[in-house]
């Protein structure tokens, strides 16, 4: 479902991604970690070309994410994305919020978006605020609105960028089980996340990241039980 090939990227003189290269299959999970400024959330803004990159590529479903010719806005529609900080519009409630974009890029009607948006809502537990507006709801809660607005675009496949590193603890759960749910129903997830308890729940390989280079790619038994490098040792040992 997603390739990357030998991907570089820099900034001026920065070298962010260095000859960065995986696959996630279809249905796979795959989550990211390493330290801050490894390149993770560049990584993950690359294959949905929120970032360019100058070398190597990238494939999502078979299309070419680094060609001039590819239509980004129509492939980002089909790739959800969750962030850190859940960029809800404020002053819509949110059913609307679930609704603009089902209604503006693939051009369902008010209703049939509304449907969709209210199953999904249900789906993540939260139909009961249909008509609130974010401010009304908790940070978790949020973050669930997020996840449940990507769903509605019936994306092919799903990145996530930290998304329960802004939430209080006791909010952590019940995003990582709506993730848990979604990963176990067979959605192609890659997941920045530090949440380890996650990625041996569900995960199906672990990318480790230092310094703009996938420093290890394994089975998630492998990276748990005895991983390659020592870097990857010594940030598990932080954060075990
Ligand atoms: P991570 O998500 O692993 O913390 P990032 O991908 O956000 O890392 O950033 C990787 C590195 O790239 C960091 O050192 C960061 O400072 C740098 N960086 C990110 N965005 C920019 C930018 N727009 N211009 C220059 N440097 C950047
Ligand atoms: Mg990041």
């Amino acid at each position: 479902m997603i390739t990357i090939d030998k991907v570089s990227k820099h900034y001026g003189s920065f070298q962010v991604l260095t000859d960065c290269s995986t696959k996630v299959a279809k249905g796979e999970v795959v989550v990211v970690c390493g330290p801050s400024g490894s390149g993770k959330s560049t990584l993950i803004k690359c294959v949905n070309g929120l970032e360019p990159f100058q070398a190597g590529a990238i494939t999502v479903d078979g299309i070419s994410v680094g060609d001039p010719k590819t239509n980004l806005s129509k492939l980002r529609s089909r790739v959800g994305m969750v962030f850190q900080h859940f960029e809800l519009f404020p002053h819509m409630s949110i059913t609307d919020n679930l609704s603009i974009a089902q209604e503006k890029v693939l051009g369902r009607s008010k209703d049939e978006a509304r449907a969709k948006g209210l199953k999904l809502l249900e789906r993540v537990g939260l139909k009961a605020h249909a008509e609130k507006f974010p401010g009304q709801l908790s940070g978790g809660q949020q973050q669930r609105v997020a996840i449940a607005r990507a769903l509605c675009m019936d994306p092919i496949c799903m990145l996530f960028d930290e998304p329960t590193s802004a939430l209080d603890p006791e909010m952590i759960n019940e995003v990582l089980d709506v993730m848990v749910e979604l990963a176990q129903e067979g959605m192609t997830m890659m997941c920045v996340t530090h949440e380890m308890g996650f990625a041996r729940k569900v995960a199906n390989r672990v990318i480790f990241m230092d310094k703009g280079l996938i420093v290890e790619d394994d089975s998630k038994d492998a990276f748990f039980g005895a991983p390659h490098s020592e870097r990857a040792r010594q940030f598990l040992a932080k954060i075990l």
